[in-house]
C-alpha cells in the first residue's frame, strides 16, 4: 500500500510565507526571521501529510518563490549581472525574480511565463553563451536533512533536465543542446549528494514531456536520459509527469532504466490507453488518479474503475499534479455542511488518495459508501430560461457589423484621439488605505454611503490626475474590486466564495477561485454605477472595464458536470447585459479583459482550436457582437503568450488589445507584423509586475521598437497590465514615463 503527492501547497494556510515574505522584501523582518517561518511551514506541512497516512512524503516541493526558478539556482543558471550584485544568495534568488533597483545595482526580473495550463507562472531562466552548469546550490539537500531531523525520509522532488531546458530561454548562439553534458553531471552529482545523505528516490518533474513533441526534442530527451540514468548513484529515479498523455515518449519511456513513472490519468485523455498497452512489471507505476487542479470531491467509483484497468503490478496513488493548484483545506471554510461536502482541498485530497487506496486493499467501505451516497444525489437544478436562451443563439449572435475596418474609420472620427494615444489597463495602486475602506464596508462598520463617498473621491483624484498628467483614455481605477473575477462573480447567480481558497499565482502572489457551483446569470448591473460616475467628472473618454467570459471561466473552479464550453455560454450572456448597460449608460469605450484567453488552451497543438478556440473565440464576439458601430471595444491579455495564435486574437474582433510584451523582449511583434495583425494595439511598453520604474529613455526605446513592427496608426502605449499591485510613487513616476514617452514619439511620426 503506497500513497503520495507530487507536490503540497507553500503559502501556508493562512498564507503565512506570503505575508512574512512581503514583510521581508519591506525590510520589517530580517532573513532569519524569513527563513525561520519557512522552516515551521515546511515542517508543518510535512507533518499533514503525514498525519493523513499518506507513505511516501516529497520534499523541496517548497519554494521562497518558484520551484523553476529553485532548479535555476541550484545549476547556477543566473546571469552574470545578478551573480555579481555584492548580496546575499537569498537577495540574489529574489533578485532574478522581481528585479532589483538600489544601492548594489539594477537589474530586471527574468522573464515570467505561464506553467502549462494552469494560472501559476514560472520565472524562466535564461543560458547565456558563459553559463557555466554546475552544482552550486544546497537547497534540495537542506530540505532533504531538515526532514530527516523530523524523521521523515522524504522523496525530493527537482525539475527534470528536459522541461528544464525546454522551458528555459537561450541567448543568440547558444542551444539546449550545448549544455546537456554539464547538465547530465551536475544532476547526477545531486543524486550522489541525496543517496548519501540517505535519499532513495529522487521525483523529477518533466511536465514538458505531455506537450507534441518533435522529432529532435524527443531525442533531447533520450540523450538526456540514457546519459543520465547511465548512472544513477544508487538513487531510484520516478519520471513523474502531470497536464496530460505521454503519448509521443510512452514507447520509448517505458525502456529507460526508470524506476518508476508518473501519470497523469485525470488530465492525460490517453493515459489509461496508452498503459493498457504494456506497463514493465519491473517498474512502479504513480498513478494520477485525485485531480490537484479542481476542488470537487474525487467520484471513488469512477476512479476505481479506472485503476481496476491498469495492468501494472506495483501501483503507487498520487494526485494527478502538485496540489499546489489548490486551495489549502475545506476546514476553514463556511459553507454548509450540504454544500462543502462537494469540496476537496490540498488536505481533503490527502484523504481520497488514502481512501482509494484502502479501498482497493479491501478497506474503507465506510469511505466508499459516503461517497457513492454524495454523488448519487442531484447537486443543483438547471435554469430553463437561460439554457432556452443559449439553445436559441445563431450565427448573428457570434458576428459584430459592420465589419472592423468599416469601424475603425467611424471610430477615428467619433473619439478624435491623438496619434499613439495613451491608456492604462484598469486598475490604480489598491493601497492599504483602499483595502482598508473595502474591508470595513463589507464587515458593516462602514455604512454604504460612507463608502461610496470615499470611492467618490478617489475616482474624482484619479480622474484630475490622469487629466493633468494628459492621458488620452482614462479609467476610473477599479477600487471597488477586490479581484478581476470575484468581483463580477459576486453579482452572478450560481457563484460561491470561499474565504481562504488561495492559489498560488505567481511569486508570493495568490489568487481565491470563485466556485461555479450552478447555473450563471447576471443578478444586476455591476459596473455600471462607477463607471458612468467616472465618466461623469471629465470629457475625456473613460473606459467601462469588464472582465471577459473566458477568463471569468478560467480564473473559477469550473463544474465538472457540464461542459466549460457551456458554463462560458452562460458567462458570456451575463456579461453581454453588463456590456449594453454600460453603453447605454454613455460609456463608449469597453474593455472587456481576457487576460487568461490562453490559460485554459490545450498544451497539444492539434487540440487547440477543436477543445477550445473554436469556442472560446465566438464566446467573447457574443459578449459584444451587438454594441454599435462607434462603441469601441477594447480587451487585454497578460503574458503575451499568444505569439501562435494571432489570427484567433484577431478574430474576437476587438477594435484595440492591449497586452503584456516588455517582460519578453517584444518578441510578438514580429508576428503581429508577419500575420498583419487588424486589431488596433498596445504592447505594454513597461514591465509592471516589477516595482521598478524604467530609466529614462527605456520606454522611448520600447516604442521605437513597437513602430518598427506595427503601423502607427494602430498603435496605443500603455503599461503591460493593471496596476492594482504597485504603490503609488513608483506608479506615478512611471505613467508620467510613459506619457513624455509618447509625446515625444508622437512629435517624431
Ligand atoms: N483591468 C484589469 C486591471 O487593470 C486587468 C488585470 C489583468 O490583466 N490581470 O487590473
Ligand atoms: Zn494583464
Amino acid at each position: 500500500m503506497s500513497t503520495t503527492i507530487i507536490g503540497f501547497p507553500r503559502l501556508g494556510e493562512f498564507r503565512e510565507l506570503k505575508f512574512t515574505t512581503e514583510k521581508y522584501f519591506r525590510k520589517e523582518i530580517s532573513e532569519e526571521e524569513l527563513l525561520a517561518v519557512a522552516k515551521d511551514l515546511r515542517a508543518k506541512h510535512w507533518n499533514i501529510v503525514k498525519e493523513k497516512g499518506i507513505t511516501e512524503i516529497p520534499s523541496n516541493d517548497f519554494s521562497h518563490y518558484d520551484n523553476f526558478l529553485d532548479a535555476a539556482f541550484l545549476f547556477n543558471v543566473v546571469p552574470a549581472s545578478v551573480q555579481n550584485l555584492d548580496l546575499s544568495d537569498l537577495e540574489r534568488y529574489f533578485a532574478l525574480g522581481r528585479g532589483y533597483q538600489g544601492e548594489k545595482g539594477d537589474v530586471r526580473a527574468l522573464p515570467m511565463k505561464k506553467w502549462f495550463n494552469t494560472n501559476y507562472h514560472y520565472i524562466v531562466p535564461k543560458f547565456e553563451k558563459d553559463t557555466q552548469v554546475k552544482l552550486a546550490g544546497h537547497k534540495i539537500f537542506d530540505e532533504f536533512q531538515e526532514a530527516k531531523e523530523l524523521g521523515l525520509n522524504t522523496r525530493p522532488v527537482l525539475v527534470g533536465p528536459f522541461t528544464f531546458l525546454q522551458l528555459s530561454d537561450f541567448e543568440e548562439g547558444v542551444k539546449a543542446e550545448d549544455f546537456v553534458d554539464s547538465l547530465v553531471a551536475a544532476y547526477q552529482e545531486v543524486f550522489a549528494k541525496l543517496a548519501e545523505l540517505g535519499a532513495t528516490r529522487i521525483q523529477l518533474d518533466e511536465a514538458a514531456l505531455v506537450k507534441d513533441l518533435t522529432a529532435e526534442e524527443k531525442a533531447l530527451f533520450l540523450n538526456l536520459y540514457n546519459k543520465l540514468l547511465a548512472d544513477k548513484k544508487g538513487l531510484e529515479v520516478l519520471l513523474q509527469t502531470y497536464f496530460g498523455d505521454v503519448r509521443d515518449v510512452y514507447a520509448d519511456l517505458v525502456k529507460l532504466p526508470v524506476d518508476a513513472i508518473g501519470l497523469d490519468f485525470v488530465e492525460g485523455k490517453k493515459t489509461l490507453e496508452l498503459v493498457k498497452s504494456g506497463f514493465p512489471a519491473d517498474k512502479t507505476l504513480y498513478a494520477g488518479i485525485v485531480n490537484g487542479k479542481n476542488i470537487w470531491r474525487n467520484n471513488y467509483e469512477k476512479s476505481l474503475a479506472i485503476l481496476e484497468q491498469i495492468p501494472a503490478e506495483n501501483i503507487v496513488l498520487t494526485s494527478s499534479c502538485s496540489l499546489l493548484h489548490v486551495p489549502f483545506t475545506t476546514a476553514n471554510e463556511e459553507f454548509e455542511p450540504a454544500i462543502l461536502n462537494h469540496f476537496a482541498f490540498a488536505v481533503e485530497k490527502l484523504d481520497e488518495i488514502r481512501d482509494l487506496d484502502a479501498i482497493r486493499n479491501g478497506q474503507g467501505e465506510e469511505a466508499l459508501a459516503a461517497n457513492k451516497e454524495l454523488f448519487a444525489t442531484e447537486r443543483v437544478g438547471e435554469n430553463a430560461e437561460l439554457r432556452a436562451r443559449i439553445a436559441g443563439l445563431t450565427d448573428a449572435d457570434y458576428t459584430r457589423l459592420p465589419a472592423f475596418a468599416e469601424r475603425e474609420a467611424i471610430q477615428e472620427e467619433a473619439f478624435k484621439l491623438p496619434a499613439l494615444p495613451t491608456t492604462t489597463i484598469g486598475s490604480f495602486p489598491q493601497t492599504k488605505e483602499v483595502r482598508a475602506k473595502r474591508l470595513a464596508y463589507r464587515k458593516g462598520e462602514l455604512s454604504q454611503e460612507e463608502y461610496d463617498a470615499f470611492l467618490a473621491e478617489t475616482i474624482d483624484e484619479w480622474i484630475k490626475w490622469q487629466e493633468d498628467i494628459d492621458f488620452d483614455v482614462l479609467v476610473h481605477g477599479e477600487f471597488e474590486r477586490n479581484d478581476m473575477v470575484e468581483y463580477f462573480g459576486q453579482n452572478l447567480s450560481g457563484y460561491l466564495f470561499s474565504k481562504n481558497g488561495w492559489v498560488q499565482s505567481y511569486g508570493m502572489r495568490g489568487v481565491k477561485p470563485p466556485i461555479i457551483w450552478g447555473d450563471v446569470t447576471r443578478l444586476n448591473p455591476i459596473t455600471v454605477k462607477w463607471s458612468s460616475y467616472a465618466q461623469s467628472r471629465t470629457n475625456k473618454p473613460v473606459k467601462g472595464m469588464l472582465t471577459g467570459p473566458v477568463t471569468i471561466l478560467n480564473w473559477s473552479f469550473p463544474r465538472e458536470d457540464i461542459s466549460i464550453k457551456d458554463s462560458t455560454l452562460q458567462i458570456a450572456l451575463a456579461i453581454k447585459d453588463e456590456v449594453l448597460d454600460l453603453e447605454a449608460a454613455g460609456v463608449k469605450i469597453i474593455q472587456i479583459d481576457e487576460a487568461a484567453l490562453r490559460e485554459k488552451l490545450p498544451l497539444r497543438r492539434s487540440d487547440w482550436y477543436e477543445d477550445y478556440l473554436d469556442w472560446a473565440i465566438p464566446a467573447f464576439r457574443l459578449v459584444h457582437s451587438t454594441v454599435a458601430p462607434d462603441t469601441q471595444i477594447h480587451t487585454h491579455m497578460c503574458y503575451s503568450e499568444f505569439t501562435d495564435i494571432i489570427p484567433a486574437i484577431d478574430n474576437l474582433d476587438a477594435d484595440v488589445i492591449s497586452f503584456e510584451a516588455s517582460r519578453s523582449n517584444l518578441e510578438i511583434l514580429d508576428e503581429l507584423k508577419a500575420k498583419n495583425f487588424q486589431t488596433e494595439v498596445g504592447p505594454g511598453v513597461y514591465d509592471i509586475h516589477s516595482p521598478r520604474v524604467p530609466n529614462e529613455g527605456e520606454i522611448d526605446n520600447t516604442i521605437e521598437a513597437i513602430l518598427a513592427k506595427v503601423p502607427s496608426k494602430k498603435v496605443w502605449i500603455n503599461p503591460d497590465c493593471g496596476l492594482k499591485t504597485r504603490g503609488i510613487p513608483e506608479t506615478k513616476e512611471s505613467l508620467i514615463r510613459l506619457v513624455e514617452a509618447a509625446k515625444a514619439a508622437r512629435e517624431k511620426l
